[in-house]
């Protein structure tokens, strides 16, 4: 028996990196999922298979979250499949970098409509099916560049504080419907997004930053949103939680 048997999760942007993690960490304690990207249908087939080896079940949507019509897609997609939805992973982000004085509309688009939209998009899309249903869990992952700003990312910065914004406001408005809202803030994370992070100059700078003196691991990041999805975290809503080494964002 897993502690998710029953459960259906949908995990946004799940192809690859943390949002594979979670969705491989949920299929082993037996839930059912729905993983998603919105280019990379390779990616997703090879999370759908992993799940199904793992003797779980799990279809994959292709959608773009920062459209509306998008994240309805996901959602409708999932319920069409599995009936319902009890867990929300907001999970899928980007970066573009650039100085301030540098970045260009569509690079501060961009950033925006994904990181902050898409999470606002989906948790519209699904806030009245929890609600009909009274029950429901929605974990935002956001990021320490929110709490502290991060030199050259001031799109990706500017985008996860909005979440921490958005997470406060629907645990608020929610609550009454026994719908937890949280959200994970991790630091630097192993993944394709932190590849630049291999270049020697790069570590040199940014590992003193962080006492822990490691970069995390995705199945580190699932670990937490795993306890926010349980029956455990039940009194929690509302809360930002850094998953971070300890280190602060420069
Ligand atoms: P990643 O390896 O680049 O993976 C991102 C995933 O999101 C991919 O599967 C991508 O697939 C999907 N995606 C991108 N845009 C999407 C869209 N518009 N709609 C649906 N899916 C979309 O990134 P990651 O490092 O795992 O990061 C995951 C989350 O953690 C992000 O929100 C990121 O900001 C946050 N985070 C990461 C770190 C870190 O150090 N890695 C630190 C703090 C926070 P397609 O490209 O095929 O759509």
């Amino acid at each position: 028996m897993g502690k998710f048997n029953d459960k259906v999760v949908v995990v946004t942007g799940s192809g690859r990196g943390i949002g594979r993690a979670i969705a491989l960490a949920f299929a082993r304690e037996g839930a059912d999922v729905v993983v998603n990207v919105s280019r990379n249908v390779e990616q997703m087939n090879q999370v759908v298979k992993e799940i199904e080896n793992l003797g779980a079940r799990a279809i994959g949507v292709v959608a773009d979250v920062s459209s509306i019509s998008g994240a309805e897609k996901l959602i409708k997609g999932a319920i069409e499949h599995f009936g319902k939805v009890d867990i929300l992973v907001n999970n899928a982000g980007i970066a573009r970098p650039a100085m301030c004085y540098k970045m260009t509309e569509e690079e501060w688009n961009k950033v925006v409509s994904v990181n902050l939209t898409g999470t606002f998009n989906c948790i519209r899309a699904v806030a009245p099916h929890m609600i009909e249903r009274k029950t429901g869990k929605i974990i935002n992952v956001s990021s320490i560049a929110g709490r502290d700003g991060m030199i050259g990312n001031i799109n990706y910065a500017a985008s996860k504080a909005g979440v921490f914004g958005i997470t406060k406001t629907a645990a608020k408005e929610l609550a009454r419907y026994g719908i937890n809202v949280n959200c994970v803030a991790p630091g630097f994370i192993e993944t394709q997004m932190t590849e630049w992070l291999k270049e020697p100059k790069f570590r040199e700078k940014y590992l003193p930053r962080i006492p822990l003196g490691r970069l995390g691991k995705p199945e580190e990041v699932a670990s937490l949103v795993l306890f926010l999805a349980s029956d455990e975290a039940n009194y929690i809503t509302g809360q930002i939680i850094a998953i971070d080494g300890g280190m602060t964002m420069v």
